[in-house]
């Protein structure tokens, strides 16, 4: 099943709710990077936080946090847009860690918790809009929901799950996000936080074959909830040749130059994706005539 994210109403439309089911998003992301299991659900859970905050803009808006907390993973970095497209990077994917106190994957001890949540939103403006909190929990849930109150000013509850096989693989991923309307009541506010209380491992609640619509009518515990509307999520990325000829075009002559006497080529990675794109003595030449650098 392709991923999916709804976006909806509920409690009498004074609480809005996404949820998203990003299984193959993030089993693309531990594909891609190799991640093992602590920095599977630290990287998986950066991009579906991302995702729900993405999902949010105009389709042609885009933004990227970034994540550093001095913990073993090193920073993470998350890009996303208005169409559900998101990817992810981490520096160090070959973190895995003992099971926390609660049994599950220290995605804390892997990120760590010295250091900021950096939201940086390009609305199409002159400038990008930034946002940065600091990292109180580690578990990325809290934090992503404490940028939202402190750097937003949207009262929300974000809960982030990623569930990893022993060999590594994906299992299930995904999450949700409420916000708190301006015009909501006390009352449904704690009905908002009863209902998360009991919500169970959304991750889990995926691999047994709940769908986001499901999770949604457990969330929205008054029958009232309204999907406004469902849009198809993925890992994507928008690198290719053209832009890594930009990239090369950029270091100049002379590096370029060694580029060809030293290795008789290039080969630039994408982070993101780690696609290869390789450049020849000849397209380097190309190259070379076209930098004004020296
Ligand atoms: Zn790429």
């Amino acid at each position: 099943m392709p991923d999916k994210l709804i976006k909806a109403l509920g409690y009498n439309d004074q609480i809005r709710v996404y949820v998203v089911d990003a299984t193959n998003m993030v089993k693309t992301a531990q594909e891609k990077h190799g991640t093992w299991s602590a920095a599977t659900a630290a990287l998986g859970r950066a991009m579906v936080g991302t995702t729900l905050l993405g999902t949010t803009l105009k389709g042609d808006e885009k933004l990227t946090v970034r994540i550093d907390g001095k913990g073993p993973v090193g920073y993470i970095l998350v890009d996303s847009n208005g169409k559900g497209e998101t990817k992810g990077y981490i520096k160090n994917p070959q973190v895995s860690l003992p099971l926390n106190e609660q049994g599950k994957i220290d995605v804390k001890g892997a990120v760590g918790t010295d250091g900021m949540l950096t939201v940086s939103k390009d609305l199409n403006m002159k400038r990008p809009f930034v946002g940065q909190v600091p990292l109180i929990s580690g578990e990325l849930g809290e934090d992503f929901t404490y940028y939202m109150a402190n750097s937003e000013q949207v009262p929300s509850a974000i809960g982030l799950s990623v569930l990893v096989n022993p060999d590594e693989t994906v299992k299930a991923a995904g999450g949700f996000m409420m916000q708190v309307l301006p015009d909501a009541e006390d009352e449904t506010i704690a009905k908002v936080e009863e209902a998360i209380t009991n919500l169970p491992l959304m991750s889990k609640l995926m691999d047994e074959g709940e769908t986001p619509e499901q999770i949604l009518d457990r969330l929205v515990t008054d029958r009232s909830a309204r999907i406004l509307e469902a849009i198809p999520v993925s890992f994507k990325c928008n690198c290719s040749k053209e832009r890594f000829k930009d990239a090369i075009i950029a270091l100049g002559k002379k590096e370029i130059q060694e580029m060809i006497e030293e290795d008789h080529g290039a080969d630039a990675m994408c982070h993101f994706c780690r696609t290869t794109y390789q450049f020849d003595e000849e397209e380097l030449n190309e190259l070379k005539e076209e930098t004004d650098m020296p």
